[in-house]
């Protein structure tokens, strides 16, 4: 919908904003937090059985103060991030309890009966704990972009959209009783669907605090060894084993190779 056939008016201290649509007339929204900005456009968005007004903002850039930290930064499974000097952010939580959780009710609606009371009851508890964990994630993303982009003057990330081989799987693990997922299956869906939305949160946060965002070629980041450029063997999830330099943590080892890719200097000159 174009600007001019919608209005938005924020809530005045109270909860209540007011969304008019030209073809769907006034409505009455619920603001969660605060809209800053100059107000650009208006969406409807519809979620399973709630709507969401989208309200698309334009805020002036406010630089922040330089810092000399440059770095790489791998997002994986095993952690949600490590950078190239060392820092590292686990997975929360609460991807473990939301997994299990999901799993669960994922089996219990597979096998409630088609069309039942019940089935229906379980697919909406589903479909909450999808909306749950969402939002948690979310507000994760938010937070670990704010603290990188505080802290670091030029951040380099893989270009995703060179091997985004998993949204359809995760898609379809998302739409309820479908289909019976793996755990691990489960549990990549969590993270992946997370990693385009951290990456464009971390660079509208960057942009605006007139950071500089690299994105590099993401092939075999994770493979080639940081130190000498031999492709390495990946005895474990969390190790790779170099032929010249022998184990490396994995991560550690593709956050170093995104940095040098990004010209940031070589890994090993970063942490000597
Ligand atoms: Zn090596």
């Amino acid at each position: 919908m174009s600007p001019g056939t919608a209005l938005w008016e924020p809530a005045d201290g109270g909860r209540w904003a007011h969304a008019t649509f030209q073809a769907v007339g006034p409505l009455k929204v619920s603001q969660h937090r605060p809209v800053q900005g100059r107000v650009k456009t208006l969406q409807l968005k519809r979620e399973y059985r709630r709507w969401y007004v989208v309200v698309v903002t334009e805020v002036e850039a406010e630089p922040l103060p330089p810092t000399g930290r440059a770095v790489g930064v791998d997002l994986g499974v095993a952690r949600f991030l490590t950078t190239s000097d060392g820092e590292v952010v686990a997975n929360p939580r609460f991807f473990d309890t939301a997994q299990a959780r999901i799993a669960q009710l994922q089996r219990r609606t597979e096998r409630a009966r088609l069309g039942s009371g019940n089935r229906k009851r379980l697919r909406r508890a589903l479909a909450k704990e999808w909306r749950k964990v969402r939002n948690q994630r979310r507000d994760f993303h938010h937070k670990t972009a704010r603290a990188l982009v505080n802290t670091c003057g030029v951040l380099a990330l893989e270009d995703l959209n060179v091997h985004n081989l998993t949204t359809s799987a995760s898609g379809s693990v998302e739409e309820p009783g479908r289909n019976v997922a793996q755990k691990a299956g489960l549990n990549r869906s969590i993270l992946d669907a997370g990693w385009g939305q951290f990456t464009s949160i971390l660079v509208a946060k960057a942009e605006s605090a007139g950071r500089r965002v690299v994105r590099v070629d993401p092939s075999y980041t994770s493979l080639d060894c940081h130190a000498c450029g031999s492709r390495c063997t990946r005895p474990r999830q969390d190790t790779v084993l170099c032929p010249n330099c022998g184990e490396q943590d994995a991560d550690l080892n593709g956050a170093r190779n995104i940095a040098t890719r990004a010209g940031l200097g070589s890994g090993q000159a970063l942490v000597a």
